[in-house]
């Protein structure tokens, strides 16, 4: 017992984050994103559509910005409601909330997504929602796909099969966006992955939590009414050069289009979409709204580095202890650095 006063004192002394001026204690969380943090099958041509660099007039750009926004705020509506559409794991928004309030007590430093998807656009709209739904654009620092510049060690080792190295997220976590420290350990860094990456997993240890593969299809139809409502923006004139743009771009056979169709730009549009995405739930289909086992993972994560759980009763009972422990434990680690 005196030993353990005398150290929470000394762990007080020398405050509860900083030695020596460096900034210990801050962790990353670092998720995968097809089937870890969503599914995307059904919502690639609706991003691809309203993100693009395709040549075309400056009024159709504009507008596409703007639909591009309500599409995610509609999507994002859903995501939160009773009837998601299932594009984020649900329990998803839920996990970030609580990573963005552990970032504002300096618990975590960022949270980064780290996919094999080759399409960055992907990437950016789950951010986007995620974004959106804890106000804040700080918090998922930097987006990694298959294509990242510092990824060719990855992509040329082993070509084909898609790794994930500690050596690479290191050096981008420390090059790039999240400006981490150069001494950054393995220890302060959480990752998720419905995938075994062989060489991550030895490198993180209990830090990796391989989780189940979350693989539910949005309805093609909900999606479809969103984008609906989400281009109504655009003039008659630009959704023609749209439509052409989309039937040049994804349209697969020539039944696709139907020229003697008198339907309008938009439906043949969400018709080459619906072609290329069967499959998808049916539109009174919702995600299980349970948390599911990966979610659980990800609540132990952040369980071990704040001092409290998410439900006030947990919160009441066990707040005291863990708070002592953990002051224990950072003081343990202090020690331990100074006698390095
Ligand atoms: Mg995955």
């Amino acid at each position: 017992m005196k030993i353990r006063s005398v150290q929470l004192n000394l762990g007080q002394k020398l405050g509860h984050y900083k030695l020596k001026n460096k900034i210990i204690g801050m962790s990353y969380f670092i998720f995968d994103m097809d089937e870890t943090l969503a599914e995307l099958y059904s919502v690639y041509y609706f991003i691809a559509t309203l993100k693009n660099d395709e040549e075309m007039p400056e009024s159709l750009k504009k507008s596409l910005d703007d639909s591009y926004k309500i599409f995610v705020e509609k999507v994002l509506n859903k995501e939160k409601s009773n009837e998601p559409l299932g594009i984020l794991r649900p329990g998803i928004l839920e996990i970030m909330k609580q990573l963005s309030n552990l970032q504002k007590q300096g618990k975590v430093k960022n949270v980064v997504i780290y996919s094999n998807n080759g399409h960055l656009e992907s990437l950016y709209f789950i951010r986007d929602l995620i974004h959106l739904y804890v106000k804040s654009n700080n918090l998922i620092k930097e987006c990694i796909h298959w294509d990242h510049p510092m990824r060719k060690e990855e992509i040329n080792g082993r070509p084909g099969a898609a790794n994930k190295t500690w050596n690479v997220l290191k050096n981008i976590l420390v090059k790039g966006n999240c400006v981490a420290d150069p001494d950054l350990k393995a220890e302060d860094v959480y990752f998720f992955d419905d995938l075994d990456h062989t060489d991550l997993k030895r490198n993180l240890g209990i830090n990796y939590y391989q989780v189940p593969g979350y693989n539910f299809k949005a309805s093609i139809n909900r999606l479809s009414q969103i984008f609906r409502e989400s281009t109504e923006n655009i003039n008659k004139n630009d959704m023609e050069i749209l439509k052409n743009n989309v039937i040049k771009r994804f349209a697969k056979k020539n039944n696709d289009i139907n020229t003697n169709s008198v339907n309008s730009a938009i439906e043949i549009i969400l018709n080459i979409f619906k072609n290329n995405t069967k499959g998808t739930m049916g539109d009174n289909v919702y995600p299980p709204l349970s948390l599911d086992e990966g979610i659980k993972m990800m609540l132990q994560a952040i369980d071990r580095i704040s001092s409290f759980k998410g439900g006030k009763r947990n919160y009441r009972l066990t707040k005291k202890k863990r708070t002592k422990k953990s002051r224990i434990k950072m003081h343990m680690r202090k020690s331990q650095m100074r006698k390095n």
